[in-house]
């Protein structure tokens, strides 16, 4: 079993477009074609590295790779020079396909000095299919390790949304080493819609490419999902093609999402939450969910919003103590998720427990209905005179803030309470008035001893705030 699959079972029917980049499609049959001939070229080295941006010959390469059981690594083409040679000299004796070699991996008109056939790899369904690092945002990139069985699992996991119609196209916006760019990929590529997938994020032409290109399902990370409503603004509402829209890869705040809800008002919006290490999303929140909380008037109700889901069929998930106990529905704690598309695997080091639970490190509760609250990285929890803060619940507050578009919570060393909360926002107010403002909507003790503003907040390219640099800036301005 192989990812392969999915590109065969497409190009049963050969001549339809499967996937678009700037306006250039492939049919199946030429990216199975295309693939094969790639094969050819990788199967003698250890990986393919990918260092481009999104391309035709993302797929190319993708597939290319899956057939001659080479396991392709998308990487940050945008990391500094040191880290690339860095994770180049890790993978050494890989292909390395930069932007400059992209057009020849797709040039369908170039003749062939070699038949296209299959170069009959030794993998199966344990084989590597792909290495992906992680974000980042609380150690340093790890290399995750999928299996093919990995991102089969999920395809079959993600059934539920799988009727196509022959029209439907799906939009990619996020970057190719973001596993979202990739399971999106497989994903639909297995329902039978074209992929659209965009060089880079720019939310007009987002919405150009909805219209245009007559979109009927999209995925964006949160930051783009508000730039897309900025760029909206009051206008009337939009995109009757825009049957969903699925988001997630980190907090979305609760403004943003309500704007965005009234913004499509006939769209389905899915909220996606997983890990790399999970092969993406293991619970969703449905567009049902989306249409019950945000018509209601009951705030219990509403406050769904905020949740993730449920898992999706195939994953369990359960929430322990810090000793591994199972807490009950509505108490937080760590978050545990099992299920076969899991691998929990870097660079053959697996971190599943004997019975396959993975600890995502993700604090969080379920509600007694079972749907999963996301608090934030237990890593980024303040301990402030003892008492355990989590960063996310107080970010939550400030975001309502009118005169707040940003808000990053994060704890300083103190020598009189070990940390003290400092909050770095992006808006124009009066630090007094702000520290007020917490104080009254949550416990005093969870009020910013520090209140600082800056223009914008560190990122990372998928716009995951980069808590750790901010830590680092502020410790050594003693702020
Ligand atoms: P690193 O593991 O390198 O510190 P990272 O955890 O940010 O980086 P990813 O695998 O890209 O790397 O991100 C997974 C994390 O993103 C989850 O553990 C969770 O904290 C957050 N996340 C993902 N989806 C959602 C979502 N829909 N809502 C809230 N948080 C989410």
């Amino acid at each position: 079993m192989n990812i392969n699959m999915i590109l065969e079972m497409a190009a049963t029917d050969s001549d339809k477009a499967v996937v678009t980049v700037d306006e250039r499609s492939l049919t199946a049959a030429q990216l199975l074609d295309l693939a094969h001939r790639a094969a050819h070229r990788f199967r003698d080295h250890p990986a393919v590295l990918y260092l481009g941006a999104n391309h035709l010959g993302y797929p190319v390469a993708l597939f290319g790779a899956a057939l001659a059981g080479v396991p392709f690594v998308p990487l940050n083409y945008r990391l500094g020079d040191q880290q690339l040679t860095a994770l180049q000299d890790r993978h050494a004796g890989a292909v390395i396909l930069r932007p400059e070699h992209l057009d020849a991996l797709v040039d369908v008109d170039v003749v062939q000095d070699e038949p296209a056939e299959v170069p009959s790899p030794q993998w199966d369904g344990d084989s590597v299919a792909v290495i992906i690092y992680t974000s980042g945002t609380t150690s340093d990139p790890k290399p995750a390790v999928l299996r093919h069985r990995h991102l089969l699992a999920y395809v079959l996991n993600t059934m539920e949304f799988a009727s196509a119609a022959d029209t439907d196209a799906a939009l990619v916006a996020v970057p190719p080493y973001h596993i979202a760019g990739l399971t999106n990929l497989l994903s639909n590529l297995y329902t039978g819609r074209r992929v659209v997938y965009l060089a880079g994020f720019d939310p007009t032409v987002w919405l150009d490419t909805v219209r245009r290109e007559g979109i009927t399902h999209a995925m964006l990370v949160p930051t783009m999902l508000a730039r897309v409503v900025a760029e909206l603004g009051d206008a009337d509402a939009e995109s009757p093609t825009l049957q969903s829209l699925a988001y997630g890869g980190s907090r979305t705040p609760r403004p943003v999402l309500e704007h965005a809800l009234r913004a499509f008002p006939d769209t389905g919006f899915v909220n996606a939450y997983g890990l790399t290490e999970t092969a993406s999303s293991v619970a969703v929140l449905s567009p049902e969910d989306h249409r019950a909380a945000f018509a209601s008037s009951d705030p219990a109700v509403r406050d769904r919003l905020g949740s993730v889901g449920r898992p999706l069929p195939g994953i369990e998930i359960e929430v322990r103590t810090e000793t591994g106990e199972p807490v009950a529905a509505g108490e937080t704690g760590l978050v545990f998720v099992r299920g076969e598309q899991i691998s929990g695997e870097y660079g053959g080091r697996s971190v599943l427990d004997a019975d396959g639970w993975f600890a995502t490190r993700d604090l969080g509760h379920l509600d007694a209905d079972g749907y999963l609250f996301v608090e934030g990285r237990a890593d980024d929890t303040i301990i402030r005179g003892g008492e355990n803060i989590a960063p996310a619940e107080i970010e939550d507050v400030l975001l309502r803030h009118p005169a707040i578009s940003e808000a990053a919570v994060i704890g300083i060393p103190d020598t009189e309470w070990g940390q003290r909360i400092v909050a770095v926002l992006v808006g124009d107010a009066d630090p007094a008035e702000i520290r007020q403002w917490v104080k009254d909507r949550l416990r005093s003790s969870k009020t910013p001893d520090t209140v600082v503003f800056r223009d914008e907040l560190p990122k990372t390219e998928t716009g995951k705030l980069l808590r750790r640099t901010l830590v680092a800036e502020l410790e050594n301005s003693h702020a």
